[in-house]
């Protein structure tokens, strides 16, 4: 399962993170991902509620940003959104020949979380 497997590359990463600086319970997390994955942030949600099962996520959520796929035409240089038809096509030119400049983002935007309870946050 493709989310299952991002989701815990994600949540190994945050963890990592976390450790290295003081940080014992995750808030939030914020991933961006791009349509051209082709995961769906509802896979996604579910794979990051099975996955979390320990203290440091209990309260944790998962916010996620979609990036569209987005196409510069090779013809004129014009940048447009492609939509779940998946046309590749220039909406100014009818140009079939498209560079792809966004939709493959897959990263973690940024995490949350609290330092030791004792700590003044
Ligand atoms: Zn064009």
């Amino acid at each position: 399962m493709h989310e299952l497997s991002i989701i815990q590359s994600v949540v190994d990463t945050v963890r990592d993170s976390a450790q290295e600086n003081g940080i014992k319970r995750v808030n939030k997390v914020k991933l961006v991902i791009g349509k051209l994955t082709m995961a769906l942030p509802d896979s996604l949600q579910f794979a990051f509620e099975a996955v979390i099962v320990d203290e440091m996520f209990k309260n944790a959520v998962l916010e996620i940003e979609e990036k569209d796929i987005t196409c510069e035409c090779r013809s004129c240089r014009h940048r447009f959104a492609v939509d779940d038809s998946y046309r590749f096509i220039c909406p100014n030119c009818g140009h079939d020949r498209v560079d792809i400049i966004g939709g493959r983002e897959l990263y973690i935007d940024y995490f949350e979380g609290d330092e030791d309870t004792n700590g003044t946050s």
